[in-house]
């Protein structure tokens, strides 16, 4: 199948799930998650519209910034290495997985100006799960004002593959719950307007409970 049909019924379930929970499909961004792809299929889901692409390791994101570079807003989804900060800081627009002081620190020292950071949470507490553990995230953000280059934008997490949609739903919960409690708090450097939640299997969900930036892989560029 192509990108733009994959597209067309990704739009149709982002409009259900936007119905069902009273919120406006404009409010969604849709990350083509492009690790398992090829530059010509990245491509394509540009020239279906899909500006925003994410890649989780830094020499198959390099490849694909420099063949596609300026036409696209480039999220880095995966864990991310103190020492390789330095290589991608400057082509990313968004990194969805800070989930340390260390690293924090590294990018702070790195970048000349503010980058976008979602904190990632470790809400589902599986133990091969990178993030912050939720009850320490409203401090570990607290804390983050340290790093003047440093803007959390959002919080991010990974739920487990699993098929219980109650489960599901209630780990979006938390994350959603963590973000108010944030937001709460009025910091300057921490507006944590979003929420980076939902992959291919549980978008829906994590959609009608708060998701605005959902991260897709396999069923939008995958074959
Ligand atoms: C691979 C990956 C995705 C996309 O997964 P799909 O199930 O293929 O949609 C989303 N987020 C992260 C962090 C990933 O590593």
């Amino acid at each position: 199948m192509t990108v733009a049909d994959h597209l067309q019924s990704l739009q149709q379930s982002i409009r259900q799930a936007c119905e069902k929970s009273g919120r406006a499909p404009s409010d969604i961004t849709i990350i083509a998650v492009t690790k398992y792809v090829t530059i010509d299929r990245a491509k394509e889901a540009l020239a279906a519209g899909v500006n925003h692409l994410g890649e989780n390791r830094k020499e198959e994101f390099l490849e694909k910034y420099q063949a596609i570079e300026g036409e696209a807003f480039w999220h880095f989804i995966g864990s991310l290495q103190s020492r390789k900060v330095k290589d991608i800081i400057s082509y990313v627009d968004m990194i969805h997985s800070l989930d340390r002081r260390s690293l924090a620190k590294e990018i702070n020292k790195r970048a000349d100006q503010h980058v976008a950071c979602f904190v990632q949470v470790n809400v589902s507490g599986e133990a091969s799960k990178h993030g912050v553990a939720p009850d320490e995230v409203v401090d570990f953000v607290h804390s983050l004002e340290d790093f003047p280059n440093i803007k959390v934008v959002g919080l991010m997490t990974m739920a487990p593959h699993i098929e219980d949609e109650d489960k599901l739903r209630g780990i979006f919960r938390n994350l959603k719950a963590l973000q108010i409690e944030i937001q709460s708090m009025h910091l300057n450097h921490a507006p944590c307007d979003y929420l980076s939640m939902g992959m291919s299997n549980d978008f829906q969900i994590a959609i009608e409970e708060g998701a605005t930036h959902i991260r897709i892989g396999s069923s939008l560029v995958g074959d």
